[in-house]
């Protein structure tokens, strides 16, 4: 057998997996035929069916946490995509409870077949394959489980990037900070978006490791930033999921990188959505007290489209507010989004949390948004987010735009 990272190949006539192991994988088969066989009590062994391409297999024994129930050999060479437990078992916890259900439906009715099989033998069709193959061709299975593979391959590899983008002091338009975005540049398929490998970073677990490595990144780019310039008074916000918090040590090692990286702790805003806040309020409340003890900002992302309950501001240590880009696109024709942003910034004074507005697109919404005294703004009419090394270059020349009045900081980068 030869390992890959996480692909594995077996060569026609090795056995995949063998019934009454542990299962630890479930595979899903990329290219090649494996046929499945039933041992029997009395030493007999019966092939009760074959799977090719695009089907799935030992995905019983992760959802049972219980010992192979058949053995599964290559009849012909074989590529497979490894599933582990771990994977398996955080999707499942992922899913809607109702088709975390009809899982285990189907595995019983699985089982059945299974059960008849040893007594009367192999079905002498597959429709069950066929289905396997529509379903995973419809909810696009493979292609996510492929992609996840290949961003953990990027991960490891260092093909992922961080692009910067400039966030600014809406009164006079200069640099305030930057928040860091992942980019992921894949070698055959070109870029690929956040917004598709995020979530699949997330529900694999991917995301932990993923952090780590923009934290560290990001403050090694700041201290670069400072170094070049003299500036010492940017912050840097990197985006965290819940997956974070959950994950052992989280606490210890962000204070740990910042340690390393010599900025002041100040100068992180640690992003996190109200989801988490509502999701897990122990666990939140516990490690972003742990995080502002130690001198991080904490700002609340895409705020308005989670949960209108605000009761949280005060229970958490909330030091900034993001105004989800939502609000911003519709100021201008609409009044309500309107009045909901002046009372955002109402609420910020009063609350003495400083509150950044996103997704500034025009000329019109950067001198709203002055008027109502929003402090920052980040948005494609500032600056897009941006490699290092233009940010280098942006930060010594100065942003055109900088000056005292809004209507020159309503000029673009
Ligand atoms: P986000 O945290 O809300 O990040 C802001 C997104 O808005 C970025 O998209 C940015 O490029 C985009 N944006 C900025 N200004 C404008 C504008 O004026 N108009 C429009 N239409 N969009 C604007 P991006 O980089 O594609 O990231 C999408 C999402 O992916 C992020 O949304 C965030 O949720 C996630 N993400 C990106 N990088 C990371 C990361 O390092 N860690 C985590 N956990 N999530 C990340
Ligand atoms: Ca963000
Ligand atoms: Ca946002």
């Amino acid at each position: 057998m030869v390992t890959g990272n996480a692909r594995v190949s077996f060569r026609a006539g090795e056995t995949i997996m063998r019934q009454g192991d542990a299962g630890d994988y479930a595979y899903i088969i990329e290219s090649g035929r494996v046929e499945i066989i039933l041992e029997k009590p009395d030493g007999r062994r019966q092939c009760i069916g074959t799977r090719g391409c695009n089907t799935m297999i030992g995905e019983m024994a992760l959802v049972d946490a219980a010992p192979r129930t058949a053995t599964v050999r290559a009849v012909e060479d074989c590529t497979l995509l490894e599933i582990s437990k771990e994977e398996f078992s955080r999707r499942l916890d992922h899913a809607d409870p109702v088709l975390r259900m009809t899982a285990q439906v189907i595995l019983n009715r699985y089982r059945d077949t299974l059960a008849r099989a040893e007594i009367t033998g192999p079905e002498p069709d597959e429709p069950a394959e066929a289905r396997e193959v529509s379903y995973a061709e419809r909810k696009d299975v493979i292609e996510s489980v492929r992609l996840t593979r290949e961003f953990r391959d990027a991960l490891q590899s260092g093909q992922l990037s961080l692009h910067y983008q400039p966030i600014v002091e809406v009164a006079t338009g200069a640099i305030a900070g930057f928040e860091a975005l992942m980019r992921w540049e894949h070698a055959a398929r070109g870029f690929i978006p956040p917004a598709i490998f995020v979530p699949l970073a997330e529900t694999s677990g991917l995301i932990v490791e993923a952090s780590r490595w923009v934290l560290r990144e990001s403050c090694d780019a700041l201290k670069r930033i400072e170094a070049r310039s003299g500036r010492r008074d940017f912050f840097m916000s990197v985006n965290f999921s819940s997956a974070d918090f959950y994950s052992p040590g989280f606490a210890d090692d962000f204070q740990s990188t910042v340690r390393q990286s010599a900025l002041e702790p100040s100068q992180i805003h640690v992003e996190i959505t109200e989801r988490l806040l509502l999701d897990q309020p122990d666990l939140a409340r516990t490690t972003l007290n742990r995080l502002h003890d130690a001198g991080a900002r904490i700002a609340i992302d895409d705020f308005g489209t989670g949960y209108s309950s605000l009761s949280y501001l005060h229970s958490f240590p909330i030091d900034v507010l993001k105004i989800d880009r939502s609000f911003i696109a519709a100021m201008t024709q609409d009044a309500r989004s309107l009045e909901l942003i002046r009372s955002i910034i109402g609420l910020g004074r009063n609350l003495k949390i400083k509150v950044i507005a996103e997704g500034v697109e025009e000329h019109e919404e950067a001198l709203a948004l002055a008027r109502l005294g929003c402090d920052q703004a980040q948005g494609y009419y500032f600056a897009r987010p941006m490699p290092e090394q233009r940010v280098t270059q942006l930060v010594l020349e100065g942003l055109r735009s900088a000056g005292s009045s809004p209507d020159r900081s309503a000029s673009r980068v």
